[in-house]
């Protein structure tokens, strides 16, 4: 009764193990069959043309703003209220994160705020979707397509959400979309990611960043007169070892067959938490937009004013009580490696003010509904006598 209750947390059946296992008798570890038929399964699922996996969303994420071209001294948009990836791999490459402030109620980027921290060194625009809420892609494509800028969905929360009359995933707004696959996400490989185009050259030029930089393709050789041999590969770019293996392929395959339920699992969650939170004194909902299906990767509520000033009380006495709930984000412009970089502290106010009032609690496809009454009743209470 007393265990801890996440704020997520993977959900894995004997179908995920089954699945598993078979890999690990069969001929390939790694680079086998499943590769590709975990992407052609999520291409399908999303309405994407082409998908190529990732050893981590960090990696995908690398590999987007690869794929985009980002490189020395570029800017790229993206929002503060982040994990500290969607920034870093812009600084992988040399580039700089410019980070614009948020809308207070979504914690998304505010597409209002883009435009006017565009400059003529900027690359590329990465949204957010936070807490799996879709940014506001439509003006955010809008304000792209004007600047001739690379818009890349940083979705790590998202799969599964829908967006007006898409799915996330579909690049229907955007050049590229990134998705994490760490047991907190939506579904799982252990670690992994992926990334999303319907771009044909972003699709060759993800692949060859994946492993190394290197091409088979007869057709792409520099040095056509090397083709003959069947041995010859060429390294054409600076690339990493960032492939998803068999195993974990064989796991997101699984997964994916799941990805509705655990959906569905999740709003039946926010339904049960938005019936008993409705009109409390204490902290605001987290909101649905119009036209926005959430993947309800997170239930994030904002504290109001009076227990703002006490969120690190309270905190911890939801730990105390085994509610394992957590804070995103802490702005990103406010880490020391950033502050050392030259971030001033004073940007994004809203980020910093949503910051501070922000928790996480516990919402995912593992939890009974005896955990949901559970997670209700003590925090009720531990607000009460805050
Ligand atoms: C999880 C996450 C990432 C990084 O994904 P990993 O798979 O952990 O590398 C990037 N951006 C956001 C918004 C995330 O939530």
């Amino acid at each position: 009764m007393n265990r801890l209750i996440s704020y997520g947390h993977q959900y894995i059946d004997e179908d995920d193990i089954e699945a598993v296992v078979e890999v690990l008798r069969s001929d390939f570890l790694t680079q086998g069959p499943k590769v590709r038929e975990f992407e052609e399964v999520l291409a399908k699922y999303c309405g994407a043309k082409y998908v190529v996996v990732f050893s981590s969303g960090t990696a995908a994420l690398h590999g987007a703003y690869f794929a985009a071209g980002i490189g020395d001294g570029d800017e790229v948009i993206t929002s503060p209220i982040t994990f500290l990836a969607t920034a870093n791999a812009a600084l992988f490459l040399g580039a700089r994160p410019v980070f614009v402030d948020i809308e207070g109620d979504s914690g998304n980027i505010d597409a209002e705020l883009v435009e006017p921290a565009i400059t003529s060194k900027t690359k590329a625009i990465v949204p957010v979707h936070f807490a799996g809420h879709p940014a506001n892609l439509k003006k955010i494509a809008g304000i792209a397509r004007k600047y001739n800028l690379i818009l890349i969905e940083d979705a790590c929360h998202a799969l599964g959400a829908r967006y007006l009359d898409t799915t996330i995933g579909d690049c229907r707004y955007s050049d590229m979309a990134a998705f994490s696959f760490h047991p907190v996400k939506s579904i799982t490989t252990g670690e992994g990611g992926a990334v999303l185009t319907n771009d044909k050259e972003y699709h060759e030029r993800l692949v060859m960043f994946r492993h190394h930089g290197i091409t088979k393709d007869k057709s792409a050789f520099v040095n056509k007169d090397e083709g003959v041999g069947q041995w010859y590969y060429e390294m054409q770019h600076l690339g990493y070892n960032y492939r998803l293996t068999d195993i974990q392929c064989a796991l997101g395959i699984s997964q994916l067959k799941k990805l509705d339920r655990f959906i569905q699992k999740r709003r039946h969650i926010v339904n049960a938490y938005n019936r008993a939170f409705k009109g409390n004194p204490f902290f605001d909902l987290p909101v649905e937009k119009s036209g926005v299906e959430s993947a309800w990767h997170l239930y994030a509520i904002r504290l109001k004013d009076a227990y703002k000033r006490v969120k690190s009380k309270i905190f911890k006495e939801l730990h105390l009580r085994q509610l394992g709930v957590q804070v995103h984000y802490i702005p990103v412009h406010l880490q020391p490696y950033y502050q050392q970089l030259g971030y001033s502290r004073d940007l994004c106010p809203k980020a910093k003010d949503f910051y501070e009032r922000q928790i996480s609690i516990p919402i995912h496809q593992a939890m009974s509904d005896e955990d949901v009454e559970c997670v209700i009743s003590s925090l009720m209470d531990v607000l009460k006598h805050s």
